[in-house]
């Protein structure tokens, strides 16, 4: 073991020496605060980028653990891109300010908002508060689950990495024109399936999926939490399972971050299937990629309706 490590050291230096790797390094350190968003670094920045996510797919991105090894990847970065609408603001402010970079500061050169170009619903009206818990005070930092936010959001990434590395601004043009394409052939294939079932009622734990039910015709018509960040109540229950039984909701979407109990009690009184969708990319081993999100969740939704018979 030893000795192997030794010899791929000596690989890279000669590597290195030979004038090879530095011709072809990617230049730009970018974290992305979750796998998404990694996900359309890497379709506009190919190789031309390193890209790292923090938060992992099959973690809550409101509650994120902090870890000693984020804070000397924030120092190394170029660039920071984040969800934005105060969707990291209990885990990541404390972080940046740790990593005394003052690149990725926000308001920086080197800080992207990818929510500042997408489309952004159940944006408050009035005096905003936190009183009641509300994770949301800015709208719905769940955007990213309609494929024209991913579009439009791709598009901000390659303004960026443009602005940050102008020798690359041709190539990452072309990325984006190319993902821009494979993402349009995935909207065709998604919407036709999504098509037959539009204003299909269904009931989700989290608001995490107006963004996504909007686009795909989906009618959500109540939630497991009683607002978003604050857990079940029974009283809550009762309510929405009556609501349930009314109106014949058959099918459930849970966040796999979610304990399985309350939903699973919810279940058995209506008769209704609970789907633990996710919600991100690497929620999933085979969810490598924004485009394999939507080929995931999409036939998760259309198998349990037609398996349910839910119309
Ligand atoms: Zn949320």
């Amino acid at each position: 073991m030893e000795s192997r490590m030794r010899r791929l050291a000596a690989l890279v230096v000669a590597v290195t020496a030979s004038g090879i790797a530095p011709a072809q390094a990617a230049s730009l350190k970018v974290l992305a605060t979750t796998e998404d968003l990694a996900s359309l670094t890497r379709e506009v920045g190919g190789d031309r980028v390193q890209v790292e996510a923090l938060a992992k797919g099959y973690q809550d991105p409101h509650f994120v653990e902090a870890k000693p090894s984020f804070v000397l990847k924030l120092h190394a970065a170029d660039l920071l891109v984040a969800v934005g609408r105060e969707m990291e603001i209990g885990w990541l402010p404390a972080l940046v300010n740790q990593s005394r970079n003052a690149k990725i500061q926000v308001g920086a050169a080197g800080y992207l908002d990818a929510s500042l170009t997408a489309h952004i619903l159940e944006i408050p009206q009035g005096q905003i508060t936190r009183a009641m818990g509300d994770v949301h005070p800015f709208g719905n930092p769940h955007y990213w689950l309609d494929p024209a936010n991913g579009r439009r959001v791709a598009q901000a990434i390659q303004a960026k990495l443009a602005e940050l590395s102008p020798a690359d601004a041709g190539y990452f043009a072309s990325r984006y024109a190319d993902f821009d394409k494979r993402l349009a052939v995935g909207e065709a294939r998604w919407d036709a399936a999504m098509a037959p079932y539009k204003g299909l009622k269904v009931v989700t734990y989290h608001r995490s999926w107006p963004n996504f039910c909007e686009r795909f015709g989906l009618d959500v018509v109540g939630y497991i939490e009683p607002r978003p960040g604050i857990p079940p109540s029974p009283s809550h229950i009762i309510a929405l399972i009556q609501e349930m039984k009314r109106l014949g909701i058959k099918i459930v979407l849970v966040e796999p971050y979610f304990d399985l109990r309350t939903p699973n009690s919810v279940a058995r009184e209506t008769g209704a299937r609970i789907l633990v969708m996710p919600p991100s990319v690497g929620g999933e081993k085979e969810i490598t990629d924004y485009v394999a999100l939507f080929d995931h969740d999409v036939k998760l939704v259309v198998d349990a309706i037609v398996e349910t018979g839910a119309r």
